[in-house]
Parts: structure tokens; sequence; C-alpha cells
């Protein structure tokens, strides 16, 4: 049985004039234990739609959505969210005080959850920040600091949506390698949704591109079988990038006229 498995899924969404939207149609995609999947396509696709679809912040408006073969209801403490931008964090906690914030929910005894919390506070990298504030770290130290929350809970499944986004190019380099290195440690399965096709090619074990919406779908997948580090002085590397470069291209084409139309 798979992870995740997303079966003619449809989601539309009603405009305040009462017109019908359809975001996402007819998606299909399963995802299987310990994988690393990245969803790349242009904007306004629907990446975003079936990110929230998989955490249970919305409901399909058509389709089968299972969860180990259990139709997903809503959100869970198995499935951790990781989104763009870093203002989740309670500004009145300190590092490590956020981290543990899910686990003193649910009544985890205060040595036992700071034990754990410092845990994961160094395994994003993070020793010896823990009594800082948010206002005291950089965009890249909070970003550590939302992964380690989200893995504090242990979930079974990591979705991320654009999560480095917002970082410069050398922090964001060293944040790709630290998820690699901690989606090889924790045995997660991860979801992660970019724009960036060198980022998808560094991360992922397989690689979806979405048609341009309205109606965006799964256009076409990639497995990513490149072994060592992921680099452009692999031939590889660059000829994967060139394939998937050529399908993304095709639907940003294709989205920026229906934008002209
Ligand atoms: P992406 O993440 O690929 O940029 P989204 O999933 O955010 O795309 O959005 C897909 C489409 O659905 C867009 O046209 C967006 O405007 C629309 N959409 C997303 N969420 C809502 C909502 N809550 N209400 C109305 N329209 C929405
Ligand atoms: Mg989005």
């Amino acid at each position: 049985m798979s992870l995740i498995t997303l079966s003619g899924i449809g989601k539309s969404f009603r405009s305040r004039e009462g017109r019908s939207w359809v975001a996402v149609a007819d998606f299909n995609l399963t995802i299987e234990n310990g994988e690393f999947y990245c969803l790349l396509g242009p904007s306004g696709c629907g990446k975003s739609t079936v990110l929230s679809l998989l955490a249970g912040f919305t409901q399909p408006t058509t389709g089968r959505l299972e969860l180990a073969g259990k139709p997903i209801t809503g959100a869970s403490r198995d499935r951790g969210v990781v989104f763009q931008g870093d203002d989740s964090l309670y500004p009145w906690l300190t590092a490590v005080e956020n981290i543990e914030f899910g686990l003193r929910l649910r009544g985890i005894p205060h040595k036992e959850r700071r034990e754990r919390a410092m845990e994961y506070l160094e395994l994003v990298g993070l020793r010896g920040q823990e009594a800082k504030h948010p206002t005291e770290l950089s965009g890249g130290m909070k970003q550590r600091v939302q992964i380690a929350r989200a893995l504090a809970n242990e979930p079974k499944i990591l979705l991320m949506d654009e999560p480095f986004g917002a970082l410069d190019a050398q922090t964001r380099g060293g944040m790709q390698a630290e998820l690699r290195r901690i989606w090889d440690k924790m045995k997660v399965t991860v979801v992660f949704i970019t724009h960036d096709i060198d980022e998808a090619i560094v991360l992922a074990t397989r690689i979806g591109v979405m048609t341009a919406g309205p109606g965006g779908t799964l256009k076409k997948t990639f497995p990513v079988d490149i072994p060592g580090d992921r680099t452009r002085a692999d031939p590889r590397y660059v000829a994967l990038y060139d394939q998937i470069h050529t399908q993304v291209r095709e639907e940003v084409l294709r989205a920026a006229t229906r934008r002209a139309a």
C-alpha cells in the first residue's frame, strides 16, 4: 500500500461573486514511504492547493485522498507542515520553546520535552541559539527552527511549501544540504514544493511537473537517479535539468498566454 494516494483529485473554489474556479483537476499521484517528492509548476498552477489538501487544511471537491489507505479528513500530528516565510514562530517564545510548543500542548513533562526539543535544535544546526527569540535570529535560522518544530512532533510526513524561497542563495544551499541529511537520518517522507528546478534536482527522489492552471494537474514525473553530489558537473544532472526545463517552460508560457487572453 502506498503511503499517500491522490486519485482523481479536483479542487474548486467559489469566488465572492459566486463563480467557480477550478484550481486542481484530475490529479493522480501516489507517494511511497521514504520518498522525497518535489512538485514543480508555474505560479498559480495549484501546488499550494495540493499541499493544503495533503495537510488536511482543505477538503477535495472530487476524488479520493488517502494516507496509508485511510481518508485524510483533517490536520494531524503525523503530517508536519513548513510554509514559506517565517512569521509562524511565536515571537514571545525562545527558539527552544517554539520547538517544544507542540510537545507542551500534548502534555509532555517539561524535562522530557526540553530534551527532545534540544535534540531537534541540534539536528538543524542551531546548538547555542536556543535562548534567542525569533527577532534575534536570521531568516535561515528561523526557517531551521520551523523545521525543528515540525520534526519534534515526529511526523511521518513533512509537507513543505517553498520553505527556502525567501532565503539568499548561500543560506539556501546550506539548508538544502541540511534537509537532505535530516531526511536521510529520520527516514521521514517529504513532499516539497518549489518553482526552482535546481532545488528539486538537488533534493528529490522524484519530481512531478504540473500543468498551468486553471485545472492544474500532474503533467510528467521524473525519477532522480543521480548518486553522490548532484552538481552541474554531472552530465546526468544537466540532461535532467534540460528535460524538466522544457516541460516547465511550456507551462509557464501557457500560463502567460492565458493571462494575456
Ligand atoms: P501555486 O501554489 O501553484 O502558486 P495555488 O495552489 O496557491 O497555486 O493556487 C491555485 C489557484 O487557485 C490560483 O488561481 C488561486 O488564485 C486559486 N486559489 C487558491 N486558494 C484559493 C482560495 N482559498 N479561494 C479562491 N481561490 C483560491
Ligand atoms: Mg504556492
